[in-house]
């Protein structure tokens, strides 16, 4: 017997190495039941999926995966039994490192763009595992900080697809150690299951009552928000003492979230919009993120508008746990007390709150932007740069390798599922557009992109140029066209040429000249140093060109420093200039 299932095993590898297009579905909604049973680490799942084809072909095989420490029970179409075969898939979406693949043969072929329904039943455990990790060489210590997923009686988070794949999933395989295999294949399954609905309801067995752990999930937009239900729970029925232990993880439409759920004996310090749950211990760390609260509230609806949704953050047990975030729940240790972390993390809650956006560089990159304007509100501009500092290197390596590809290779902005992208690259744009256009600009085209309805939002993706162009009064296409149609890779500029010069009246001047040497042209600030002084200018340098002006100096220039770091840039060696070295 044991001998047939290796067979049984092997058979279905080749097998689907030859003819199986493993993302030829997309599943485009999920109608799932979850029963979590802490005390075992297990996780029980039954619901219905839809899946439609997207490829070109007929199909009558389709690949489903679960994290490998799930195991399939059912698969059903249209109340039959269908026949399956369970094999392991090695595949680093799954933080243990492989998943439960349960290749289905369907009754009959779907064709190209028609959907079929399916009934599933999985369970097992969810432990903690960080095996991926630790396979490509990451200490098991730190890698747990990051792999921090697991149903445990104490604490229980999970993550969705790129973490633990507690749902199913349609993916090829993905490797840690291949350059950047996983991110591409995680990336790619996110922009297909952009538009797809999510449901599922997660319940833990047993327990209920007052002291039953509390359970979230991210909350969504819309009426089916389990956070909002709780405190309605709170607030309008405060003679029900037991309520279940359970959550819904509903969206209409999942764009960039990863389902995620969460279980523990949280203390509740939510203040609305803020639903705000630390651990026993932490009171102190939670209280800097409700004291930051008013202040970040006025900052945001300044800016952005006043929130239209309730925020979540929750605490993890694990004080080295990296924070993860997703749609308006941010998962983050309240161990430590830092107040200024506090504020821009709230900060970019709220941003999400007043401002949900289908496109992930405007709904993320304004978020971390508005991080970075509230540095610059609370310790000045070079303050904001530093934060803003922090996100260069996440896309500076692979737009370098755009650069030395010299073709489209890139991920434009506009398109792009790539976190490093949506996150690090899309904050750094509208810092350079507000420095562009200005604040007041910049505010009334957010404001028109507010109150705009979400079809005229998403109809065109020149949408937000045409609100800054309008407010500012400015032929933008170039820039956006550098930095958010196309990715052209970074700006790389050097001063070509400096000219002082004394008029006949005694007054100096000096011409500057300024060489963009890479592909993507942007408006970048140089100062002149000069005894006693300096002063600063903006000069718009196209891609590969050059762009000259003439300054009035005060007294005898001595130094020019090209970007003060808004603008990000491929090479930041070549960016000081010695004047009286030049001329000698
Ligand atoms: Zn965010």
């Amino acid at each position: 017997m044991r001998f047939l299932c290796v067979l049984w095993v092997l058979y279905g590898s080749s097998f689907s190495a030859a003819a199986l297009d493993r993302e030829a579905f997309t599943i485009t909604k999920y109608d799932l039941t979850i029963q979590l049973e802490p005390q075992q680490q297990r996780l029980g799942a039954r619901g219905k999926i839809t899946l439609r084809n997207d490829s070109g072909q007929p199909q009558k095989i389709v690949a489903l995966q679960i994290s490998s420490s799930l195991n399939w029970r059912s698969i059903r179409v249209d109340g039959k039994a269908v026949q399956f075969v369970s094999q392991p898939y090695i595949s680093d979406i799954d933080h243990t490192g492989a998943l439960s693949e349960a290749i289905v043969s369907l009754p009959v072929e779907v064709k190209p763009k028609d959907s079929v329904e399916l009934e599933i039943g999985y369970e097992g455990v969810i432990a903690q595992d960080a095996t991926r990790l630790v396979r490509v060489g990451v200490p098991e210590e730190i890698a747990k900080h990051t792999s921090w997923d697991q149903i445990n009686p104490g604490f229980t988070a999970v993550r969705g697809a790129g973490y633990v794949a507690w749902y199913p999933i349609t993916t090829e395989s993905a490797d840690f150690s291949e350059g950047n295999s996983l991110f591409e294949v995680a990336d790619r399954w996110k922009a297909r299951e952009a538009a797809s609905e999510f449901n599922a309801k997660v319940t833990m067995s047993g327990d209920s009552g007052e002291d039953a752990p509390s359970m979230i999930c991210s909350p969504g937009r819309g009426i089916n928000d389990p956070i909002n239900d709780r405190m309605n729970d709170r607030m309008n029925d405060r003679t029900r003492h037991a309520r279940p232990s359970s959550t819904e993880c509903s969206w209409a439409r999942l764009g960039t979230i990863t389902p995620t759920f969460a279980m523990a004996n949280y203390r509740d310090f939510s203040k609305p919009p803020l639903y705000l749950f630390s651990l026993a211990g932490h009171e102190a760390g939670a209280s800097t993120y409700s004291n930051a609260l008013d202040l970040a509230m006025k900052f945001v609806s300044e800016w952005f508008g006043p929130p239209r949704a309730p925020i979540a953050i929750a605490d993890l047990a694990d004080p080295h746990s990296a924070p993860f975030e997703s749609g308006t729940l941010l998962m983050v240790s309240m161990a430590a007390e830092d107040s200024k972390l506090a504020g821009i993390n709230v900060v970019h809650e709220l941003v999400h709150s007043a401002l949900p956006s289908s496109r992930p560089w405007v709904y993320e990159g304004l978020a971390h932007f508005a991080e970075a304007l509230y540095r610059q509100e609370q310790g000045g501009r070079e303050a904001a740069l530093d934060l803003l500092g922090l996100h260069r290197a996440a896309f500076l390596d692979s737009e370098k390798e755009v650069a030395a590809a010299q073709k489209s290779l890139g991920q434009p902005l506009a398109s792009t599922f790539d976190e490093t992208y949506y996150r690090s690259k899309a904050a750094y744009v509208w810092w350079m557009l507000r420095d562009m256009v200005g604040d007041d600009a910049l505010k009334q085209a957010i404001g028109k992109y507010r109150d705009a309805g979400d079809r005229d939002k998403d109809k065109d993706q020149k949408y937000v140029e045409r609100l800054i162009e309008a407010a500012a009064k400015r032929d933008l296409g170039w820039f956006f066209d550098d930095w958010v149609y196309r990715d052209r890779g970074l700006p790389d500029f050097r001063v070509q040429s400096v000219h002082p010069w004394t008029t006949e009246k005694g007054v100096q001047f000096i011409t500057v000249t300024l060489e963009n040497l890479g592909s993507a042209g942007a408006e970048v600030p140089f100062t002149i140093l000069f005894e006693g002084g300096e002063i600063t200018k903006r000069i718009e340098v196209r891609a590969k060109s050059t762009a000259t002006t003439r300054v009035e100096m005060p007294g005898t220039a001595s130094e020019i420093r090209v970007n003060d770091g808004s603008v990000p840039e491929s090479d930041l060696t070549n960016n000081v200039f010695q004047i009286g070295a030049e001329q000698k």
